[in-house]
């Protein structure tokens, strides 16, 4: 198991968990994702397994619409979303790779979710 650091751009919600080395990662095509462009984890995260600090109070948005089942949270002041909780798997998270430190996303193979058809 490795220990991931990552980050919002700001710094204000940092987070660490532990996984295997990560080699892979998931676009989703559905209308939210399409628009953050963001790579995801291709797995989740058990909400017990995901720890964060939040520099200042409060600064950890979140943005749900339609079922309201995912969570998609973004830091108040640069706007970048670090991590959501899922809508398949609900209250485990996935993480946007490009937050996480030393990362190349580049180098992952990407799969992509038809979560437009859901
Ligand atoms: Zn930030």
């Amino acid at each position: 198991m490795i220990k991931y650091n990552g980050s919002c751009h700001c710094g204000n919600v940092s987070f660490q968990f532990k996984h295997d080395e990560i080699k892979s990662g998931l676009r989703c095509n559905c209308s939210i994702c399409a628009r953050k462009g963001a790579i995801m984890t291709d797995f989740v995260i058990p909400p017990d397994k995901l720890q964060y600090q939040l520099k200042e109070e409060n600064s950890l948005g979140l943005y749900e619409f339609d079922t309201k089942v995912a969570h998609h949270y973004f830091c108040k002041n640069c706007g970048i979303f670090p991590f959501l909780q899922t809508m398949r798997m609900p209250e485990h998270y996935r993480i946007n790779l490009g937050c996480i430190d030393g990362l190349e996303t580049d180098e992952l193979e990407v799969s992509v979710f038809d979560g437009k058809s859901l």
